[in-house]
């Protein structure tokens, strides 16, 4: 229907709300929302038309639009909610209703298991006296490499490993949770205990073993007088924490150049007694490099080595995650997919 924006809008109002009586279904009122009420339509025609009316009309016709506009809408609303009440009642009447059925459950979420693994270590660390602390994923070449004595030129520093974020190098995904080790020294006076879980970022084709997104805890612990012994006593309790028992480790010679000396923690597999797929026959499974902090990252972090010591450890806890829940790829874990989340 046309209509001529110059019609009297008193007739205009008593169509519309004739129309929107008569109206039986959601189709029919959202028709007539855009003949009056949307863009183009006869309010927006109008009000467009009023620049070219005599001064003196222009106020009254302005207000005149918006009345129309504000009775239509509390029409179509009004008539929108009686014809959901009676679709409602008709199919309570139908014999197909049935009120005493259970209503549908609501899908619940669950944490993802590397959440739930990082909350109980946190638990467990902060029961003893760790500090919890965040860094940037996006991190300085400086705090990634070079302050844990990993210089330019170093071999551990495999470039194909890095993403790099800017075009001369100094700004990289961090490779691992390491870089807040020199980040805590900078802001907290020793003695403290840190750990850090968080994500870490790796260039490399991926397989079941291989994430270029993984996760990571990092702890730290720096003091006077920390020996191998401390840090032997922090891994028992961890695994301890994670595995609900007590579990055999040893300690292998690793080399890692922001400890001095390194080594590599295995244990006991907790899956076997005599060998078994996951520990690959051996009984042993490379959990945690670890080792004494070196003194050059501890002077990276303006600390004094003379006078302070300390232990780093670095658990994969993307891995730790598989070994607990025995999951086979560790692609499922960033796979967001649902079939393989609601089983935790
Ligand atoms: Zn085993």
């Amino acid at each position: 229907m046309a209509h001529d924006s110059t019609h009297d809008p008193e007739a205009l109002l008593q169509d519309a709300l004739a129309r929107v009586a008569t109206a039986n279904d959601a189709d029919a009122l959202r028709a007539l929302d855009r003949e009056f009420l949307q863009k183009g339509g006869v309010v927006a025609s109008i009000l467009a038309s009023i620049p070219n009316l005599p001064p003196e009309k222009r106020k009254e016709t302005g207000q005149r639009a918006n009345q129309l506009k504000v009775a239509i809408e509390a029409a179509l609303l009004e008539k929108k909610s009686a014809l959901e009440g009676a679709s409602l009642d008709a199919e309570r009447a139908g014999g197909d209703f049935d009120a005493t059925l259970p209503a549908a459950r609501e899908a619940r979420g669950s944490l993802h298991p590397i959440t739930q693994v990082t909350r109980e270590l946190e638990d467990l660390f902060t029961s003893m006296g760790y500090t919890v602390l965040d860094g940037p994923e996006v991190e300085l070449d400086w705090y990634n490499f070079e302050a844990l004595n990993i210089p330019k030129d170093h071999p551990a520093r495999d470039s194909q490993d890095t993403f790099y974020c800017d075009k001369d190098g100094k700004v990289v995904l961090r490779t691992h949770t390491s870089p807040v080790q020199v980040r805590a020294m900078e802001r907290i006076k020793p003695p403290f205990r840190a750990i850090v879980p968080g994500k870490v970022f790796r260039q490399e084709s991926t397989d079941a073993s291989h994430e270029h997104t993984f996760h990571q805890m990092e702890g730290l612990v720096v003091g006077k007088d920390v020996s191998v012994g401390h840090l032997i006593g922090a891994m028992k309790t961890l695994l301890r924490g994670v595995f609900g028992r007590d579990i055999e480790v040893r300690l292998r010679p690793g080399y890692f150049p922001f400890v001095e000396p390194g080594f590599e923690l295995d244990a006991r597999c907790p899956f076997c007694k005599s060998g078994c797929s996951v520990c690959k026959q051996s009984t042993w499974i490379e959990l945690l490099p670890c080792g004494m902090v070196h003194p050059n990252v501890l002077k990276s972090g303006g600390i004094d080595p003379e006078e302070w010591s300390g232990f780093a450890f670095g658990l994969g806890l993307s891995r730790l995650v598989m070994l607990r829940t025995k999951i086979d790829d560790v692609r499922h874990l960033l796979s967001g997919d649902l079939r393989f989340l609601e089983q935790f």
